[in-house]
């Protein structure tokens, strides 16, 4: 606890009222004159997936971005452990290291293998050595079952096995909470299967996790709730079976009937 604020904010405001893992509380974003975010609440329990799905353009990306302070968000705060992590002065690497995020195109650096690209921020931004980030590295490529590409390059490897390094990548910084946008939209579909039973195998482990995805049979299998959003509103929600079988809103069912 304590670790996101930084010295110049400790008021009241960075302790949570809140035994959940993250905590969105009344976020709103305007990019300019649009309001993409209309007031969102979301709380994420521990070792909880929940999973978000919703029409393009609904604001998706957008929440999760807000909960690593990719975006700011104009109005709402947002807690990791009960730690604000929209208390001005937060401290955004100690921040993002507790918060992994993979998004729908991999980000990988081509000139570095796959070991490079996972010991980068540990050594630049944690400051590890380069023999204990090697450790730390491999420990998290061979979670994702890359342990034996650790010398290969992106260009070396398929689209799938490039995100399972992303994932190792944001694995090996220990996060408490991990955020996917899209992870498997970029790639071919047989390549899509090791993805989702990487993050299953997370789920499994006991990781927290905001997953944005259109892999229905995914969630099914591994999400606790289904949280649908339109037009920048969390419109309904439930487990899957609920959301995906009985949609309430008019919404909802339109937008189930188009992705099954
Ligand atoms: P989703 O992920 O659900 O498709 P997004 O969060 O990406 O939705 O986008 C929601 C809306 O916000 C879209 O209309 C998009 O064009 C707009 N938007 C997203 N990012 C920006 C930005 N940086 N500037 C202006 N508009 C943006
Ligand atoms: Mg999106």
């Amino acid at each position: 606890m304590g670790t996101i604020a930084g010295p110049q904010r400790q008021g009241p405001r960075s302790v949570a009222q809140t035994p959940h893992l993250l905590d969105i509380q009344g976020v709103h974003k305007h990019f300019g004159t649009f309001e993409v975010l209309k007031g969102v609440d979301l709380a994420v329990a521990e070792c909880e997936l929940v999973f978000i799905i919703g029409p393009s353009g609904s604001g998706k990306s957008t929440l999760l971005r807000c909960c690593n302070r990719l975006e700011e968000p104009s109005d709402g705060r947002i807690f990791v452990n009960g730690d604000e992590i929209t208390a001005r002065g937060a401290d955004l690497n100690a921040l993002r290291r507790r918060i992994g995020m993979v998004f729908q195109a991999f980000n990988l650096y081509p000139h570095l293998t796959a070991l490079g690209n996972v010991t980068l921020a540990l050594r630049k931004v944690v400051g590890k050595s380069r023999a204990e980030a090697d450790e730390i590295a491999l420990q998290a490529l061979d979670r994702v079952g890359l342990k034996d590409k650790a010398e290969n390059y992106p260009s070396q490897l398929s689209g799938g096995q490039q995100q399972r390094v992303a994932i190792a990548r944001a694995l090996a910084l220990e996060p408490r909470i991990m955020l996917f946008d899209e992870p498997t939209s970029a790639l071919d579909p047989e390549l899509v299967g090791d993805v989702l039973a990487v993050m299953k195998d997370m789920k499994d482990a006991g990781m927290t996790m905001l997953v944005v995805s259109h892999e229905m049979r995914f969630a099914r299998q591994a999400a606790d709730r289904v949280v649908f959003m339109d037009e920048g509103r969390i419109v309904e929600q439930g487990n899957p079976e609920e959301v995906f079988a009985n949609p309430k809103s008019e919404r909802a069912r339109a937008f189930m009937s188009q992705v099954h």
